[in-house]
């Protein structure tokens, strides 16, 4: 069985690759990520992915363009539910590769975040499989959280530390302003 895997950073693909291989599935990497911002940030996760693939022996196929417009053209005056138009982006993108190269099936290193919304990446691939007439391969590579992060530190791969567009940045900020008026009040 082959299976596209859309990439969204090398630390989230550590764990999802190794489990497929175990599986016996032909994996190729998809780096798609329009979401990630600013530029030198981007490029940091696509090199990080450069990394895991070269060490791992994978083929990826990458969207090097930074896609800083054609994200904020889906997400501005939507804001608050951005983050399905992120996985609506980043996974309709997936699919027609993989329809493209005929893959047997795709997924996404998505499913192995405890930050991102699972559920809704899984109705998502769930909703575009059944269009676009291609499985998705659904595992909830979240038990491998830990596993993960021990691997890319291993691996010395470049570990970020938001998610990806410049709202998760900035919400980092305020979150950390946040905790530092509640202590001095
Ligand atoms: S917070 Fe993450 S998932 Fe949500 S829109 Fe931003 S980059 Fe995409």
């Amino acid at each position: 069985m082959s299976i596209l895997l859309h990439i969204c950073c090398g630390p989230c693909a550590a764990y999802p690759l190794d489990f497929l291989q175990g599986q016996g599935i032909r994996v190729r990497g998809f780096f798609y990520n329009p979401n990630i911002h600013p530029y030198r940030e981007f490029k940091k996760r696509l090199v990080a992915v450069e990394q895991l693939a070269a060490r791992e022996n994978l083929a990826v196929e990458y969207h090097r363009e930074y896609g800083l417009r054609d994200y904020l053209r889906q997400v501005v005056f939507n804001e608050s539910s951005r983050c399905g138009l992120c996985y609506d982006m980043r996974l309709r993108e997936t699919v027609e590769q993989a329809k493209k190269i005929r893959a047997d099936a795709f997924s996404t290193t998505l499913l192995y975040s405890r930050y991102q919304n699972h559920e809704q990446i899984r109705a998502k691939a769930k909703q575009l499989a059944e269009q676009h007439k291609i499985p998705f391969y659904y595992h909830d590579f979240r038990e491998g959280w830990q596993q993960g992060i021990d691997m890319s530190k291993d691996m010395g791969l470049y570990r970020q530390s938001y998610c990806g567009c410049i709202y998760s940045e900035q919400e980092r900020y305020d979150t950390h302003f946040r905790k530092r008026k509640g202590k001095k009040g």
